[in-house]
């Protein structure tokens, strides 16, 4: 392309010679300084727009937040209504809780006082006239929904003490010894000392002597294993049974012994069968209850005729 440049103070017309290189350059740098241009005024309008003093854009800008906040306002007070439902409701859930803490601490035997359980007290009521009902912001919703949060989650750990404790209970007892090896009174013998029959001489009887016929079934007084399952000189077929926490049971002048050491076995399930082995004057069960070692009084374990 050629551009005949004429002025006045030129003495003759000058002819400037442009090539496609020099238009492509050219509108480039025309682009960018565009571009550049366009930018730096978004940026000064949207930043600045507050502080300068540009009318238009001002409005434009404030339009454009408040049409953003109008929406966000609605899209909060849309789920401000259903997390308010969602509050009542964990607020109903947790009263439920709190009965069943009550329920559940009686049962296990410990004083509702040491939990508080009624720290919250209870809700309702006519709605009030002289004051209307407001609506209620977002920081006091946040706040109420932690509090309420707070109290479920000290209601949970609670429970799980009590169920704890309950469960404990629970197997503790299923490991007591109280039930009735034989179904037979206890009347020939009783703890305590007593004339020996072979001796004569005054003996310690360790345990109680159920009078039952030969074939009689022995069961087991709680769950345990079998620690001895054997004839001994003294006790005949013999069976013991170790319940844990320190309590042993001991089952003796059996005619026929129905497990094996080392097994595994239920609370009232038959173990043998009363006989007269061992040092024993005529067909009974010789029952002992020993806690580390020591002879108990098995009478204080049993339930009469219960299992
Ligand atoms: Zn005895």
């Amino acid at each position: 392309m050629h551009i005949i440049l004429v002025s006045s103070r030129l003495t003759r017309a000058r002819s400037v010679s442009l090539s496609t290189v020099h238009l492509i350059a050219g509108t480039l740098v025309l682009g960018v300084a565009v571009l550049a241009l366009a930018g730096a005024v978004f940026y000064v309008s949207v930043r600045h727009a507050a502080e300068i003093k540009l009318p238009v854009l001002n409005s434009l800008v404030l339009s454009v937040q408040e049409e953003q906040a109008r929406k966000s306002d609605n899209f909060l007070r849309e789920n401000l209504n259903a997390m308010a439902v969602k509050l009542g409701q964990m607020q109903a859930r947790l009263m439920r809780l709190d009965a069943l803490g009550e329920r559940l601490s009686a049962l296990a035997g410990i004083r509702p006082q040491e939990f508080r359980f009624n720290e919250v007290p209870g809700r309702g009521g006519a709605v009030s006239t002289s004051v209307p009902p407001r609506t209620l912001s977002l920081a006091e919703f946040s706040q109420e929904l932690d509090t309420l949060s707070r109290h479920m989650e000290n209601r949970t750990d609670y429970l799980g003490i009590l169920e704890s404790t309950l469960f404990d209970a629970t197997v503790k007892k299923k490991l007591m010894p109280t039930i009735t090896p034989v179904d037979a009174g206890w009347n020939a013998s009783s703890f305590g000392w007593r004339i020996d029959p072979f001796t004569g001489d005054r003996a310690l009887h360790e345990g109680i002597d159920f009078v039952a016929d030969v074939g009689t079934p022995v069961f087991a007084a709680a769950g345990g294993v079998v620690v001895v399952a054997e004839p001994h000189p003294q006790f005949g077929n013999m069976v013991e049974i170790d319940h844990g926490n320190d309590f042993m049971t001991r089952y003796a002048h059996a005619s026929k012994v129905l497990v094996k050491s080392g097994e595994v076995v239920r609370r009232g399930r038959k173990i043998a069968e009363v006989g007269s082995t061992g040092r024993s004057t005529g067909p009974h069960l010789h029952f002992e209850v020993r806690h580390k070692g020591v002879a108990q009084n098995p009478a204080r374990f049993l339930q009469a005729s219960v299992r």
